[in-house]
């Protein structure tokens, strides 16, 4: 009988979901994913570089005006100088980079920190590389972070602690606060982070994104994780980018390099030429706040309770004051019986922990938002 390296690890419930979705012919608002496409001139670019022969392997750390572009673009949103040779990784994802900094510092019997709920593949990430997950819960209703929690759960064995902000499911942004106590709490052991950041461009009502690499001592010790996907509408491209400073960079790369090598060239001449203009991202507070609004305004009108996210193009409903009904069943019954499909937020919990919450990914045109929106509306319990 074959000895599974992850017995507990079944398919993601984003796949589950959508086929749910699918089978049922119902607005899928589960997976995160726009609904809608690229803009023509980024896919026109991708055609003239495949066009003009770019279509060999790119250098294992990335195209050069890619990083070089990262670099500008770090500096004009985050005010942060990297060395786009030495510390930008181009990658295939911000999956990839989770993985590749995971396993660049975890080692067997070290523990690692996570904040539930929490992104799928961070656990796996971790045991795969014999690591131990310690699970910290985030504060309710907020989502904020415990920090006495977090204080508690550090050992002499604590090596990672991984950081997702805007957070995916819940969308709370990180402070200066949370930033500085993470420092105070590692700044006397060797304690790394992984700051998972791919929603960087989606925060909403003025708050602004703080990229841990902001913080001087985070600067020394964070794995900045990133992805194209969400900043460009294009996440079935797969690729990302991993900002850590020079000695972690080393590291990382010698993982990406035998994890996948390098990443689709042509799109990285692509994106390397669309990163010229930062309005192309700038604007994307104001986009998806315009779609939030949109969504939440309509949520009114269902029998759901929530607070407008902070970031991400996710939003959290609660119906726990109106029913005990499971909150992966409710997600079943809402795809085959309603006719939209989220996700049961306990899927982002070790244990499976059941607040009495589903996530809706409002990433979608306004025209499908008010769609699922009517059909929610006709919602009871
Ligand atoms: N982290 C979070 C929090 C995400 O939501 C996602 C994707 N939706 C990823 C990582 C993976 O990004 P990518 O598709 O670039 O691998
Ligand atoms: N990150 C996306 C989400 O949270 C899904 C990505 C995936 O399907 N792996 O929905």
């Amino acid at each position: 009988m074959f000895e599974s390296k992850l017995p507990q690890v079944g398919t993601t419930i984003f796949t589950v979901m959508s086929k749910m979705a699918t089978d049922h012919d119902a607005i899928n608002l589960s997976q995160g994913f726009p609904g809608f496409d690229c803009y023509p001139f980024l896919k026109d670019l991708v055609s003239q570089y495949m066009g003009s022969g770019h279509n060999q392997y790119a250098p294992m750390s990335g195209v050069e005006d890619l990083k070089n572009r990262l670099a500008e673009k770090t500096k004009i949103v985050q005010g942060i100088q990297l060395n786009a040779e030495e510390e930008i990784t181009v990658v295939s994802g911000a999956t990839e980079a989770l993985y590749a900094a995971v396993t660049a510092v975890v080692r067997n019997g070290d523990e690692v920190i996570l904040l539930e709920p929490a992104y799928d593949s961070y656990a796996p990430a971790v045991v795969l590389n014999g690591g131990i997950p310690v699970y910290v819960s985030l504060n309710l209703p907020d989502f904020s972070v415990d920090w006495e929690k977090v204080k508690a759960a550090i050992t002499d064995k604590t090596r990672l602690i991984m950081v997702n902000t805007p957070h995916n499911p819940c969308g709370y942004v990180w402070t200066q606060e949370d930033l500085n106590t993470l420092a105070d709490l590692i700044k006397d052991r060797e304690i790394y982070v992984v700051s998972d950041e791919v929603y960087e461009h989606i925060t909403f009502d003025g708050k602004k994104h703080l990229s841990l690499m902001t913080q001087p001592l985070l600067r020394e010790r964070t794995f900045v994780c990133c992805s194209f996907g969400k900043t460009f509408h294009i996440t079935g491209w797969k690729l990302g980018y991993c900002l850590a400073p020079k000695d972690l960079t080393t590291e990382f790369r010698k993982i990406h390099q035998f994890l996948t090598f390098s990443s689709c060239t042509p799109m990285q001449y692509a994106l390397s030429e669309y990163l010229i203009e930062p309005s192309r991202y700038i604007y994307l507070n104001d986009f998806y706040q315009k779609k939030r609004d949109f969504f939440c305004e309509g949520l009114k009108n269902t029998p759901f309770e929530f607070t407008p996210a902070q970031g991400s193009f996710f939003q959290l409903v609660s119906y726990g004051h109106l029913s005990d009904e499971s909150d992966y069943d409710l997600a079943v019954r809402l795809t085959k019986e309603i006719g939209v499909a989220s996700i049961p937020v306990s899927v982002f919990y070790h244990d499976n922990r059941d607040h009495k919450m589903l996530r809706f990914c409002f990433a979608k045109n306004e025209d499908v938002l008010q769609k699922a929106l009517d059909l929610l509306s006709k919602l009871s319990f």
